[in-house]
């Protein structure tokens, strides 16, 4: 902000160099997995999908299903605990190499507009001219570019929640089939043009809470993208410290801090001062490295161990999730089922004495097999009433849903809720899972 509070609008300069080079490689393949894991098919099955209509989710191939709640919450505890012990361990390397946010930003609109309308000066001369025809032409080309370009990313991210085949289908189809998906999209695609044409880096340094958490979570082991101020200092002297302050390290930062400052919460460790410094160094032949990857502890003291109590109890924990987590994914059933009273119903009593309680019942294969199944009173001795009698016949992941009349003499139950015991049956009339209920008598 100025001194009246008002936004400066930040001109980075486009980065260039080694770490430049690892973050463009590591957005290739970020965006390949972005736009791949969704299509990518194994048995039949996308690697990703987070179907929330059909309550089905895939990740990494592995199906979980609404039934698999407690498997879901076990995989995102263990997230959450990744993403802290490396938080602890690493800084805030997930935001600048990871993070939607800064891959979009950084490396897909900060390049349109470095293409269209230059680098840094450039652009902040275009931005102070008075309209003319080639600016009208600049601006509208680059906000063309970006319309265009949020309406691919919107697509490619509902992709994730519908499947490529879907999304083909969505899109080929009359607006009117699917007004409500068109009306999302549009209005995904505009929150994106907007972030990425005007909000832009305010979304780390005023919105992400991951952003506001890191002052609990750094330490002075934690490795950041630091300036080593023992050597730099004091700068831009003769006979003083090696940083000659240039400069350059502002220049090309996105969040337009200054690292020599210290850690700060605007800094995404994007590396792009590291890269600027570097080249600065080697002009004026001293080491690279002034603006390093490095903890505090390293600078103050010169060497650098990246263990310390926190990061050695969040491994203990995350491990041991992780292992629960395997664990309850490899021993789970291969079918779900999931039998409940209709809602709002309690009993009839038939004019012969019979007490009858309605039930959903809602059953999902898991494997990768076809199966028949039949549903079975186990206890007390009783009827179920189906309109149906032939077995439920599942294909690969498959659900289905039924509706059973359970039927008991009065005389054989107690009064209020009793309890009652489903069975499901393979074809060979093995029993595959007990489901227990209650039953509502008079
Ligand atoms: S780029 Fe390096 S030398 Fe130049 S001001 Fe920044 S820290 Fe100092
Ligand atoms: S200080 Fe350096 S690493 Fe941090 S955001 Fe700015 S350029 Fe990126």
């Amino acid at each position: 902000m100025d001194e009246k509070g008002r936004r400066k609008w930040i001109y980075a300069k486009n980065p260039k160099g080694k770490w430049f080079n690892k973050r463009a490689f590591f957005t290739i393949a970020w965006l390949a997995f972005f736009i791949l894991a969704p299509i990518i098919k194994i048995n039949g099955e996308p690697f990703m999908l987070l179907d929330i209509v059909n309550r089905k989710f895939i990740i990494f191939g592995a199906i979980f299903w609404a039934q698999d709640t407690f498997i879901m919450a076990l995989l995102m505890l263990s997230f959450v605990f990744f993403i802290l012990l490396f938080t602890v361990t690493f800084g805030r390397i997930w935001c600048g190499w990871a993070c939607p946010q800064t891959i979009f930003l950084e490396m897909i609109f900060r390049k349109i507009e470095f293409l269209v309308e230059g680098d840094y000066k450039q652009r902040h001369q275009l931005d102070q001219a008075s309209w003319s025809a080639q600016k009208i032409f600049k601006k509208l080309l680059k906000h063309g570019l970006f319309i265009l370009m949020s309406i691919i990313l919107t697509n490619i991210f509902l992709m994730w929640f519908t499947g490529p085949e879907k999304l083909i289908q969505i899109i080929t189809d009359p607006i009117q089939a699917h007004l409500q998906g068109f009306v999302i999209m549009l209005l995904v695609s505009a929150v994106f043009y907007w972030i990425y044409s005007f909000f832009r880096e305010q979304i780390c340094t005023m919105v992400c809470p991951y952003g506001r958490m890191q002052g609990v979570l750094l330490d002075k082991k934690s490795i950041i993208v630091a300036y080593d101020y023992k050597r730099g200092e004091p700068r831009g002297t003769k006979e003083g410290g090696d940083c000659i302050n240039c400069q350059q390290c502002i220049s090309v930062c996105p969040t337009g801090i200054d690292i020599r400052n210290g850690a700060q919460l605007e800094c995404i460790n994007c590396t792009a001062c590291i890269d600027a410094c570097d080249q600065v160094m080697e002009k004026v032949s001293k080491p690279k490295g002034l603006i390093r990857f490095d903890s505090i502890e390293g600078i103050e003291k010169g060497h650098k161990s990246i263990w310390n109590t926190r990061n050695r109890a969040y491994s203990v924990v995350l491990a041991i999730l992780l292992g629960f987590f395997i664990y309850t994914l490899f021993t789970r059933p291969d079918v779900e089922t999931s039998i409940l009273r209709v809602p709002g119903t309690l009993y009839q009593v038939s004019e012969d004495g019979q007490v009858s309680n309605v039930y959903n019942l809602k059953i999902v294969n898991k494997t990768h097999d076809k199966m028949n199944l039949h549903v079975k009173l186990v206890t007390p001795n009783g009827k179920i009433k189906q309109a149906i009698e032939k077995p439920i016949e599942l294909g690969i992941h498959e659900r289905a849903e039924r509706v059973y009349i359970v039927e008991f003499p009065k005389s054989s139950l107690s009064h209020g809720k009793n309890s009652i015991e489903f069975g499901i049956y393979n074809d060979k009339g093995e029993l595959i899972e007990n489901v227990g209920v209650g039953f509502l008598a008079p």
